[in-house]
């Protein structure tokens, strides 16, 4: 069975979906590996280092995709020169990518449209089982890592304690909102830069975690079940999320940092940070935004874009995690490859010759199985798809 690893053309994108020490791990577990030319160079791999672990490097893009019986990627595919991407894809292949299914639902059509068995990585399950395939959790965690130095170089002022002849400088207060997999790591990477840090997350049990990196765990009395099955959070209503911003607003106006990374899976960024908060911030201070693609969680945030609102910067990164791609794509190949392995039995190639042996029971699969025999196999995008044809 063929992988191809393909080259990604999005601007400011330097990851790979695959790097040489992977590839290596495929091909001997008996896949034959196919990799675009210069796909790993923005990443640091030149095409030699895929070679010397067995890889072939193919030039024309049109061939490595047509010829692929899995084609593994990190962003949707889309065109080049005129060329659509998936209708280089043969029937019956399969794509594993991030695949935006939700926010760009017409990609997962098109998949379904040229009978491609597409995988979305973004819906592979955050459970103890699918741990080491979470790519979500893989990239959010080095993305809270970044959110914290871009902090650190946008403010005119140190993170840590210092006490010198010239006198002592007291630590930054560093805020972060929403205590998943970006906000534990902003927490613990403010702390290692010396800043003192608060916390706040709408469920309650993730108190101890926000401790055990260092933070102080902001309480605010919520009557309303903040979580949903499963410890996820839940969307609360609009007075819950009044009494959320009333209770943050002087943590917020007294920081000199804060790090907002609260989400719903599925929903709109909540709305964390008035604009009338942050102008009672000090001039200076620094919002890192990484809510900010889905709406953002500071009313004065723009995906994409550093502004200044009321002398306060306000950063909306978008694609962190392709701003440390060595790391990144390290992190996303091990996944990418789990997830191969797992699907292929454990790396059965002979039982899975031609294609993948699927099992549609499995839970894994399931979810994150978006395209299969020319069906749309997630209703939310189904949905997704009848609002824009509204
Ligand atoms: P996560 O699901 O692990 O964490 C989100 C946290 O927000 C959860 O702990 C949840 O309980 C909390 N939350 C939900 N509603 C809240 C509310 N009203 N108030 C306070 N907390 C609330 O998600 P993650 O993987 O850490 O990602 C966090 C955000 O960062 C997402 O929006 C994700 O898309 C984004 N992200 C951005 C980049 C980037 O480069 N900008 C990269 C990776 C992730």
């Amino acid at each position: 069975m063929k992988i191809a690893v393909a080259r990604e053309n999005e601007l400011g994108e330097l990851r790979v979906a695959q790097v040489p020490d992977t590839v290596s791990r495929l091909v001997k577990q008996g896949f034959e590996v196919w990799v675009e030319a210069g796909a790993g160079v923005g990443a640091g791999y030149e095409d030699s280092a895929y070679e010397a672990v067995g890889a072939k490097i193919i030039a024309d893009p049109a061939l490595l995709w047509g010829e692929a019986d899995i084609l593994l990627k990190v962003n949707p595919p889309g065109s080049r020169d005129g060329w659509s991407e998936i209708d280089w894809l043969k029937p019956e292949a399969t794509l594993i990518s991030f695949l935006n299914p939700l926010g760009d639902p017409q990609v997962t059509q098109e998949l379904a449209q040229r009978q491609v068995t597409a995988f979305s990585m973004e819906l592979i399950p955050r459970s103890t089982r699918a741990q080491s395939m979470d790519a979500l959790s893989s990239q959010a965690n080095i993305a809270g890592y970044k959110s914290v130095l871009l902090a650190a170089a946008s403010l005119p002022r140190i993170f840590p304690m210092m006490t010198t002849a010239a006198g002592t400088i007291p630590p930054a207060k560093v805020l972060v909102l929403g205590a998943g997999v970006a906000g534990l790591q902003a927490i613990a990477t403010a702390r290692r830069l010396g800043a003192v840090v608060d916390g706040f997350d709408i469920r309650p049990t993730v108190k101890e975690q926000v401790q055990s990196v260092g933070g102080n765990f902001i309480e605010i009395d919520l009557e309303e079940k903040t979580e949903a099955e499963g410890g996820y959070a839940k969307q609360v209503g609009s007075d819950t999320q009044e009494l959320i911003r009333q209770g943050l607003s002087p943590y917020v106006a007294k920081a000199d940092v804060v790090i907002t990374t609260a989400q719903v899976p599925g929903k709109p960024a909540p709305l964390l940070i008035t604009e009338e908060t942050v102008a009672q911030m000090k001039p200076g201070s620094v919002i890192v935004d990484l809510a900010a693609e889905s709406g953002g969680n500071c009313a004065c945030s723009e995906a994409g874009k550093n502004i200044n609102s009321h002398n306060v910067t306000v950063i909306g990164s978008t694609n962190l995690p392709a701003t440390v791609p060595v790391n990144t794509s390290q992190m996303y190949a091990k996944n990418l490859l789990n997830l191969v392995k797992y699907l292929a039995k454990d790396g059965n190639v002979e039982a899975n010759r031609d294609s993948l042996l699927l099992d549609f029971d499995d839970e894994i699969t399931s979810s994150a199985c978006v395209t299969h025999a020319g069906e749309i196999r997630n209703e939310r995008i189904k949905e997704a798809l009848l609002v824009i044809s509204r």
